[in-house]
Order: structure tokens, then sequence, then C-alpha cells
């Protein structure tokens, strides 16, 4: 068996080589593109995810003017890369001692090797068009930077990354292309869609890199910095190309965000905003299960009038129980991507422990009637003395895969395990579970388990709750829920928020002249491509 550094070294002499592109295209086509019917059934476990695709692109950009030796046999290499990565991820369970009565836990769990493989094979933790979902709400009070800045809208990208993604889709469904053509993921520069929305080109040019850009010349491992995340198109000759939809998606949610903070003159600002969007989009979930109401934000719990024990993000008050949502926003940084223990015990205490902490000291004053809980003017909003419960969660604004695994295993030898997720999971969480009944169930029978029903997602624990209950099997004291739970929301909420968007596509293209360049980016007039696969020219 090869090792680590042999693993690497092989895929980076292989990413320079002609015709690597097109393996990675391949790769994409098999393991990340489904038919619906599929979705929720496919063995995950025997594909690569989008970290280990995004990682070999991060290796194409570096390589990809190298045109070292001979022209690659594809379907071959594409084998042959995946066993590759087959055997990386295996080099991570080699650096760990075997378990044995004399290895504890935290020799096992909280070492860098392992806490690093939590985070890269955890998945995406989003669906794409999530992030559409939240963009404008999580650029509201920044839209004027924005414009002057970057020249940008957030509208505009949302259209864009809509127009991207059905014109992918609409290839790969009605226009007979190989899946690993890299046709389905080009679009020509005369497409008319280009003309019709000239800002689009606009918000190529902020995600895309071109031809000759010299990027990724420190990108040698899992964790480094790999700018293909940042710019996933491809500004080539008279196409642009975007192997990976998913990723434009995800740069556009989060890149702007850095791009503020990098102004100087902005950056507190920027960091202000960022806290107060991520509570309204809290409350706006909350909204649509719990009347308005009863959702309360800021709110203020004093021992007396100057002692302040701590402070309430969000909470709701519903049939004497409170709800209190503390929210985060808190990436993994680039430092602890690369396995560094210190940065991700201290990324996790950001983004849960500390809250975590700061909302179980209240619990006592709360229960036994001996605090107030007053808005900012001091007036009272919520009496104690009505409270007989209390239930915690943190909600992270952005997306962090392994939220959940740290959670467990950071808190393995303590009492209680705090209930974190991504806003991302929680909007799903809230359509299933759309009365306030049902959402109060869950978070009770979820704080009881969090200690005998182990899983690696919230989607897991959601699904279980679904069909389960909660309800423990017979004659069991563990039970661990197997990634498929959580798979079934790949199909029946994805399709939902797919649909969504692509329905606004034939609205997008709009009328086209039978000379112009056709929608679908092929290059060719549209007279002579789409025109007769149902659009008619208008
Ligand atoms: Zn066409």
């Amino acid at each position: 068996m090869k090792n680590r550094e042999q693993i690497l070294a092989e895929i980076n002499t292989l990413s320079a080589s002609k015709g690597f592109f097109n393996v990675l295209i391949r790769l994409t086509a098999i393991n990340l593109n489904s038919f619906v019917d599929t979705l929720a059934t496919r063995d995950w476990r025997k594909l690569l995810n989008q970290n280990e695709i995004a990682f070999l692109f991060g290796f194409w950009l570096k390589n990809r003017n190298a045109n070292f030796g001979g022209i690659l046999d594809i379907p071959q290499t594409a084998n042959y890369v995946h066993e590759l990565m087959d055997e990386l991820h295996l080099s991570f369970m080699k650096k760990l001692p075997e378990p044995s009565e004399n290895v504890s836990y935290k020799e096992i769990f909280i070492t860098s090797s392992s806490l690093q493989e939590t985070i890269f094979y955890s998945g995406t933790g989003a669906y794409d068009y999530q992030y559409m979902d939240y963009l404008e709400s999580k650029y509201s009070y920044d839209k004027e930077w924005l414009k002057s800045k970057k020249d940008v809208d957030i509208q505009t990208c949302i259209d864009f990354f809509t127009f991207l993604k059905s014109v992918v889709n609409y290839k790969l469904n009605f226009k007979g292309l190989p899946a690993d053509s890299i046709e389905i993921y080009s679009i020509d520069k005369n497409c008319c869609l280009f003309k019709k929305y000239p800002a689009f080109l606009k918000v190529i040019d902020l995600f895309s890199i071109k031809d000759n850009d010299v990027l990724n010349t420190e990108f040698n491992d899992i964790g480094d910095l790999n700018v293909f995340l940042l710019k996933p198109i491809i500004d080539s000759g008279n196409k642009f190309i975007f192997p990976f939809p998913y990723l434009v998606a995800e740069s556009i949610f989060e890149s702007p965000f850095y791009w503020m903070l990098d102004d100087t003159g902005y950056k507190s600002k920027a960091l202000k905003n960022r806290g107060t969007c991520a509570e309204e989009i809290v409350k706006k979930e909350l909204w649509k299960v719990f009347p308005p109401e009863r959702v309360y934000n800021n709110v203020f719990v004093m021992a007396n009038k100057a002692t302040r024990l701590t402070d309430i993000d969000i909470c709701v008050f519903y049939e004497e129980t409170l709800i209190i949502f503390q929210v985060k926003s808190k990436k993994l940084t680039q430092l602890s991507k690369k396995g560094n223990l210190e940065q991700i015990k201290l990324d996790f205490s950001q983004a849960v422990e500390d809250s975590f902490n700061q909302i179980n000291k209240i619990y006592d004053p709360i229960i036994k009637n001996k605090c107030n809980l007053v808005d900012e003017q001091g007036k009272e909003v919520l009496k104690a003395e009505s409270i007989k419960e209390i239930y915690s969660i943190c909600i992270v604004l952005d997306n962090y895969p392994p939220l959940l695994i740290h959670s467990r295993i950071f808190y393995q030898d303590k009492d209680a395990t705090p209930i974190a997720m991504t806003i991302f999971d929680f909007q799903i969480l809230l359509k299933y579970l759309h009365t306030p009944a049902l959402f109060l169930e869950y978070i009770q029978k979820r704080t009881v388990n969090s200690k005998t029903i182990y899983t690696d997602t919230e989607l897991s624990y959601l699904k279980y709750f679904m069909t389960h209950g909660f309800e423990m099997p017979e004659d069991s004291d563990l039970l661990m829920l197997d990634g498929d739970f959580g798979q079934y929301f790949d199909k029946h909420y994805y399709m939902q928020l797919l649909s969504r968007y692509s329905r606004r596509f034939p609205d997008l293209i709009g009328n086209i002249g039978r000379n112009e360049g056709c929608f679908c980016g092929s290059g060719i007039k549209f007279k002579k491509c789409c025109a007769y696969i149902g659009f008619e020219a208008q």
C-alpha cells in the first residue's frame, strides 16, 4: 500500500498530464451527477464526495499549463484516480491507534488526523440553491458596498446561478450529450443570455480564472488554500467553463464577505451587518412555524438591575417552554482544514461551545425564577416564573459540515451534548417540523437522546424522528444511525428546491431571435440548435 506522500505525488504528476481536465469531468459525471430517481438510493460510500473532486481540481489548476507527459486514457485514468483517492482516505485511518482497552477515546478521536478526516469527508452540508435562498438576507445591509466596489447586485447573482444550473440540467436531460462531455459545462460567449443580461459577465469576472493565470502554486495537500473553490469558472477562449456548479453557488455565497473584510474601512461594518443578518435570518425561519409574537430577539437575562447574566440572541416561548437560539457566524478556518488541533478546538468553541456554556449558566436562574428577562430598555418581555422547561440550539450561519460530529466528540465525557446545526439544516428541519408542537417534540427528544442515539448529520436525526419518533430499539442502550437516513432529503427536499428555482429558467431566457446564439451555450444559432426542443422563437 502506498503512503500518503506517494499518493499525493502521483496525483500531482497525473494532474500535469494532457487530458487530466477530461478525467475530472468524467469523475464529476460519475460521482456527482445523478438522476432524480436514484438521488436517495445511491451508494455514496463508493463515490467520491464534492470535497474530493474539488481537491483534484485544485491540482489541475496548479499544473494545468505544465502539459507534462503523454495524453491520458480518460476512463482508465479516472478509475485509477478514484482508487488513489480511496487510498488517500484510508491513509487517515492508518495514523490512528488500534482501538484497545488501553487506548482512550480522546487518543483516537481528538487527534489532528481524526478531526481533519471528519472535516474533509463530511460532505457539503448545504444544497446549492440553499445558498441562493439566503443570499439576499445575508447581504441585505451590504448592497451599496457590493454595488459601488464590485459593481454587482444580489439578484443578478441569483439569476446567473439559476441560469447556469438550469443550463447544465437542461443539457444533461435533453441534449443527448455523453455524461462526461465538457459541452455540458460550457457556455459559448455568444450565448444570447449574455446580451440580454450583460451584468452576468460582471459576476463571471469575479468568480473566474483565465487561461494563463498562475494559481495554486502552493497547493499540495488536503487543507491547503484552493483557489478553485473561490473562482470555479474558467474563462477560456470563446467559452466559459464551469465544471462544478455547486462551487459557483458556494463562492457567490461566501466570497463577498471576505472581500468586505479586506476593505479596512468597511470591515467593522461588515462584521456588524453579518451578526444582524444572521439573527434576522433565524427569526424569519422561525416565523414559518411559530407565531411571530412568540419569537423574541435580544433578550437580556438580568440577575438584578445591574447584573446581566447573559443575552439571548433569539428565543421562542411556547407552552411553558423556552427554546433559546444562539446564532453564530463561524466558518472553519484554513488552519483547521489542515488538521491543526488547537485551531479546530478554537473554531468549535467560537461556533458552539462558548454560547452553549453561556446558556447553561442561566438554566437554573430562569427555572428557579431568580432573574428577569428584559429588552434593551429594561422592559420585561417574558416572565421567568412561566417557564418550566428550557432547550437551547446553536445555529451557525456558515457551512460547517462536521458540526454535529465535533459536538459529539468534544462533549463525549460531559453530561450533555449541545445541539448545534447550520442554518441550512435548520431550514430543512422547519420545513418538516411544521407545527410548534412537532418542533418542540423534536427538540425535547433530540436533547434527551443526544447521548444514546448517534449520527453524523442532523438530517439523519430528522428522518429517524419522522419514521421512528426517536424511539430506541428494545434492549438497546446505544444506537448509531447511518448516513442513509439523511439521504432521503437529497430527493425529497432538494427536488422541491430545484424546481422552485428552475421554474424561472424559461422566463430568464425570454424571447430569442432565431439568429441569436442559442441559450444552451452551444455557440450555434438558436434556429439550428434548441429551437426544435419545445423552445419556440418569438
Ligand atoms: Zn441550444
